[in-house]
């Protein structure tokens, strides 16, 4: 079964093409500029050098995803011969609030549920319904899966999903901590299991997903059990453009302040924000490194706050589950910041941490970062949300 895997942003979409015979990705690719001049497809495939571009307007999701279809379908960089070989779609989806804590099969019912979630992600899930009816019109018939960033969170217990805010507000609005990332924190935790030779039941992990956005999860168990990510992609740690945990107060001081109305603020504290906005060089953790290198004070010091926030969760999830089997470092800056998981995981051994330096000089490879005598093992491990989502697809699809 030959499963595509899409993961669409408001102006951008990622794709996999994936054979779950042997789960082998047969190509991959992205369009970035969806609905804006310059628009372009680029799509590779493994052991073929150089890549398929295409540049050509595409007005919708619906252009974007045609041309998709042509890619995977292409002699030297596609994947399949005819689009009838494509056997399912599956959809990442940001947010499926309280109704979904699984994956699904995409219904009309489902897709109805989704669209009330738009309230919940308005940066989001506008953009995979646009994708998922863009399939329906261009592969009627094809079954699709929608897997939820949210979905591995449903099962934190009320005292860590309800803010300290009057009740009514969640009654009536939601207003709740979702998390997302889920699909990556699952698969991080389910891996470090399975590297540590343990049944996930018996482990307590926590996983730092470390990318342009970040969050960490205290799994125990297998489940999950708190997240730094809220009621919006905003709350948690300090990320590349994102804010973070501040002060609630701050916003209303700010709104008198500068005159900043909603949007203003959501845009300061989401693409404003952030060690780009700590630093005003770049939210580029290797511009902010090379910055910091170069003796540049404001990055040196976005740099030791994001890693003592970090810090701080680990410690409180660890006090929270009572004990820490292993910390697991995944996503861009996670799997390939060598320098900033040495920082993280350094002077933490009254936890029972102890980085392996040599151990950690190394990129993007599954591989044990702590030392042999470390009690709660480090680990780097590359995410593959792509892969939850085919296989979830494959086991709904086969149902
Ligand atoms: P996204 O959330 O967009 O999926 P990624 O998980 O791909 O993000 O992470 C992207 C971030 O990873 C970049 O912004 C960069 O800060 C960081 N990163 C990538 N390579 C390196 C590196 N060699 N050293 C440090 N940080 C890196």
């Amino acid at each position: 079964m030959k499963i595509l895997v899409l993961n669409c942003g408001s102006s951008s979409l990622k794709y996999q093409l994936i054979d779950m015979s042997n789960e082998e990705v047969l190509c991959i690719g992205l369009v970035e500029r969806i609905g804006i001049d310059g628009s372009i497809l680029k799509q590779e495939k493994d052991g073929v050098e150089g890549k398929l571009v295409v540049e050509q307007p595409m007005k919708n999701h619906e252009d974007a995803i045609k041309l998709v279809l042509e890619g995977v379908k292409d002699s030297v960089y596609g994947g399949v011969k005819e689009m009838s070989e494509i056997d399912a779609v599956g959809h990442r989806v940001v947010h499926g609030g309280e109704k979904f804590a699984g994956s699904v099969i995409i219904t009309d019912e489902v897709e109805a549920a989704l669209r009330e979630c738009i309230e919940l992600a308005p940066l989001h899930n506008p953009a995979n319904i646009m994708g998922i009816d863009a399939c329906k019109a261009i592969l009627p018939g094809v079954p699709m899966v929608g897997v939820f960033d949210t979905a591995f969170h449903q099962t934190m217990p009320a005292s860590s999903y309800l803010y300290g805010l009057p009740h009514e507000l969640y009654t009536k609005y939601g207003v709740r901590r979702y998390g997302f990332h889920g699909t990556s924190h699952y698969y991080v935790s389910q891996r470090a299991a399975a590297m540590l030779g343990k049944n996930i039941e018996d482990v307590k992990i926590i996983t730092c997903h470390l990318g342009n956005g970040a969050s960490i999860a205290a799994v125990d168990g297998g489940k999950c059990v708190d997240t730094s990510m809220g009621f919006t992609p905003l709350e948690g740690l300090i990320m590349g453009t994102r804010c973070g945990d501040i002060d609630a107060a701050i916003l209303p001081f700010l709104m008198e302040k500068e005159g900043l109305d909603a949007k203003g603020l959501s845009d300061l504290m989401n693409k404003q924000s952030g060690v780009y906005g700590m630093t005003g060089i770049s939210s580029d953790f290797r511009d902010i490194e090379g910055a910091a290198a170069k003796g540049d004070e404001k990055a040196q010091i976005a740099l030791d706050a994001y890693a003592k926030k970090v810090k701080k969760y680990i410690g409180s999830y660890a006090a929270e589950m009572n004990g820490v089997d292993a910390v697991v470092f995944t996503a861009g800056v996670g799997e390939n910041g060598i320098d900033m998981r040495a920082q993280i995981a350094s002077n933490m051994e009254f936890l029972g941490m102890k980085l392996d330096a040599e151990a950690n000089k190394v990129r993007g490879k599954e591989r044990v970062i702590s030392t042999e005598d470390s009690k709660v093992k480090i680990l780097l491990i590359p995410t593959n949300e792509e892969l939850v989502i085919a296989r979830d697809t494959l086991k709904l699809v086969q149902k």
